[in-house]
């Protein structure tokens, strides 16, 4: 079983997708379990507060240390813990790294930022509280926060866990490799006049020229 822990201020934006589809049924299956934990449970003023200004000026927030090493503190921790920090900044995610945290890891502590990111130190706090530590991003662009980045990375991870996806789903990905075009019926499709067709190599049966076709087709392989 791999547990998913999610530090976040907006614990509400996860509940809709994970409640879905093969997400929901692997946590059903006790594949995999998805804490969300509010920072703000470690807060200590009246407001609950988790930002502040920025030292030396500039416009915008930060978020602050205290919150969330209270919270990496309360976190249980073993040699397969991991602590992904998310940063439009951080190393490039990709399937191979999806792969390399669902076999090494059986938890993995993952920390949402917001406005201007959290203060650099919790970096420095995450290495003193002895955890295994990465900072990600999942893309060449700047999002409003980390709960994307954190629900596009436990979907990427979950589903590389044996079990996770159904045989057919794993097997025909296996087969197919990512990035194989995909029909379905019908054969032809009529849209203003137009036909939309099908590859005919696709009717044929011709199961040979079929692969070959597919693997012409093949961008990546992750
Ligand atoms: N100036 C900040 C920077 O360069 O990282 C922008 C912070 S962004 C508005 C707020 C938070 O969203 C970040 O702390 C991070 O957690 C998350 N975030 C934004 N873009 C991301 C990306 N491409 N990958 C991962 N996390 C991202």
């Amino acid at each position: 079983m791999l547990q998913f822990d999610i530090i976040t201020i907006f614990p509400k934006i996860f509940s809709s997708y994970f409640s879905e589809s093969i997400i929901l049924r692997a946590q059903k299956n006790k594949l995999i379990k998805i804490n969300i934990h509010d920072l703000r449970k470690w807060t200590t003023d009246k407001r609950k507060t988790v930002d502040d200004k920025v030292y030396g000026g500039g416009p915008g927030m930060v978020m602050k240390i205290e919150p969330i090493a209270k919270a990496l503190r309360a976190m249980k921790k073993n040699k397969k813990t991991k602590v992904i920090l998310f940063s439009a900044g951080g190393k490039q995610f990709d399937n191979m790294a999806a792969m390399n945290l669902a076999e090494k890891y059986n938890r993995l502590i993952l920390i949402c930022g917001r406005y201007e990111g959290v203060d650099e130190r919790v970096k420095k706090i995450i290495k003193d509280l002895g955890f295994n530590f990465l900072e990600i991003s999942i893309g060449p662009y700047v999002l409003t926060g980390g709960e994307l980045p954190a629900m596009v990375l436990a979907d990427a991870v979950a589903r590389q866990i044996p079990g996770v996806l159904g045989k057919t789903e794993s097997l025909e990905e296996k087969r197919l490799g990512v990035g194989v075009p995909a029909y379905t019926r019908p054969e032809i499709f009529v849209f203003k006049n137009k036909k939309y067709t099908v590859p005919k190599v696709l009717l044929s049966g011709d199961h040979k020229k079929i692969e070959k076709w597919r693997e012409k087709q093949i961008k990546t392989s992750g």
